[in-house]
């Protein structure tokens, strides 16, 4: 749906258009403000303390790229309070990313940062074109993960009526689409799939629902199926983008144009680099994205590799934004793999498989499509001995391997148990994952 744009909406014209000097005067000065917090970890002063930095010796915004990079496994060594920069007592919330093998990567948030996430995801809210009168039914799992709770509380500092019925139901969640007037949902671009096909089977018509947006995020999605959506729905599809390590879903989203998502740069310092030279790459070209939160006192992360691949769009945006913009993430560097909006590790399938009695030497991952939605296998070798046993014992280890699972990565696998030697042997580096899922 590209209906004609008679509106650009704002929720702080004057910041969201700010001339770049500007910009860079508020980062500048965030920046030194993070390096102070930063200086109150120990996670930090143990790595800029040698290094001699300081407050004072950012001068310039170039002096960024003097620090060194922080990285998740950072977060995991620091864990659990490595990172905090201000006494446990002035904490009021931590948020919790999936997709960690061994200690989760945590997030922590005084009240004036949670204010400040708040207001951040309403600004993007107000971009893409949401209004008080919206109503706005909040599909993304509410708990430790930020899609929740983050985006719940942008959406009613915005004063729109929030539904925090969370993931999954999907015919409850048409119920309440329909009773309440649903206008806006916030959903993967999957479970935006998922819900067209449930709609059609549900008998109502399109003209039960009042649906007008979704704000779609937490895992990647093409152009084509952005398209596909907002044609199947009738719908406008705004694409956005976070990490709970950059407290959720706020920093990144499209304007009502709907090309390319402005992130918003008084709250955040970005850079593109490559990922093995380490080096930025010319304005324009795909890399690696970093990024500096300079909105949050609790917990500083400068430089953090997001690991995700997106480049600038350089030209300026119609809609008179100066934050720049970044495209659609098209990778990661590393093997994260992103199912139904859950970030997993193949390592965290493994390290299950390795404690377990009676399980092989190969195993391998599959992901698929089941519908719209992604579907994830185990497949696992066990030993002669174990296959040997009655099935009644195979069954009761395939339950411990699929509950083991779900109970660390979060989703319930399927799992299918084989006999020894039965799965492929790769010579060289093992192929321990094989994603089916079509591009889109
Ligand atoms: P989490 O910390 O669980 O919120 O997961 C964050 C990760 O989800 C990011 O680093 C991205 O890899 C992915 N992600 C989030 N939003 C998007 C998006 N709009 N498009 C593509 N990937 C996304
Ligand atoms: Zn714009």
């Amino acid at each position: 749906m590209h209906g004609e744009i008679t509106e650009i909406p704002f929720l702080d014209r004057k910041t969201e258009t700010a001339p770049r000097e500007e910009l860079t005067r508020i980062q500048l000065a965030g920046l030194r403000e993070q390096v102070a917090s930063a200086l109150r970890t120990d996670f930090y002063r143990k790595k800029y303390g040698p290094l001699g930095i300081t407050p004072d010796s950012i001068r310039t915004l170039d002096d960024l790229r003097r620090l060194p990079f922080t990285t998740k496994n950072d977060l995991r060594e620091a864990y659990p309070f490595g990172l905090l920069a201000v006494p446990k007592s002035d904490v009021v919330r931590m948020h919790a990313s999936s997709g960690t093998t061994g200690s989760p990567t945590v997030i922590y948030l005084t009240q004036k940062d949670l204010d400040a996430a708040a207001d951040t995801m309403a600004r993007s809210l107000v971009a893409a074109g949401c209004t008080r009168d919206d109503v706005l039914q909040n599909m993304m799992t509410y708990g430790l993960f930020t899609g929740g709770l983050v985006l719940h509380y942008g959406a009613e500092r915005l004063g729109m009526m929030v539904i925090p019925i969370s993931s999954g139901n999907t015919i409850r969640q048409l119920k309440f689409m329909r009773d309440f007037g649903t206008t806006v949902v916030h959903a993967t671009p999957s479970y935006l799939l998922h819900l067209h096909a449930a709609m059609l089977e549900s008998g109502e018509g399109r003209s039960a629902y009042r649906l007008r947006k979704a704000i779609a995020g937490a895992e990647p999605h093409s152009e084509e199926l952005r398209r596909k959506i907002e044609d199947t729905l009738g719908i406008e599809v705004y694409n956005n983008y976070g990490m709970s390590e950059m407290n959720g879903p706020g920093p990144a989203i499209e304007c009502v144009f709907r090309q390319g998502m402005h992130i918003w740069e008084d709250r955040y310092i970005p850079e593109i680099i490559d990922p093995d030279t380490l080096e930025p790459v010319p304005e324009g070209e795909t890399g690696e994205l970093v990024l500096t939160i300079l909105c949050r006192s609790a917990m500083p992360l400068i430089r953090y590799r997001t690991r995700d691949l997106t480049r600038f769009l350089p030209e300026p945006c119609p809609c008179g934004r100066t934050h720049r913009r970044i495209a659609r993430l098209t990778g990661r560097t590393d093997d994260m793999l992103i199912i139904n909006g859950v970030n997993v590790f193949p390592s965290q399938i493994e390290e299950v498989l390795l404690r377990m009695k009676g399980v092989g030497a190969n195993y391998l991952i599959v992901v698929d499509k089941n519908g719209s939605l992604d579907k994830l296998t185990v497949q696992v070798e066990i030993t002669a001995e174990a296959f040997a046993d009655d099935s009644r014992a195979i069954n009761a280890l395939r339950e411990r391997l699929r509950s083991e699972i779900s109970a660390l990565i979060t989703i319930s696998p399927a799992v299918e148990i084989k006999e020894p030697g039965s799965l492929p042997v790769s010579e060289g580096k093992a192929k321990r994952v094989e994603d089916r899922r079509p591009p889109e």
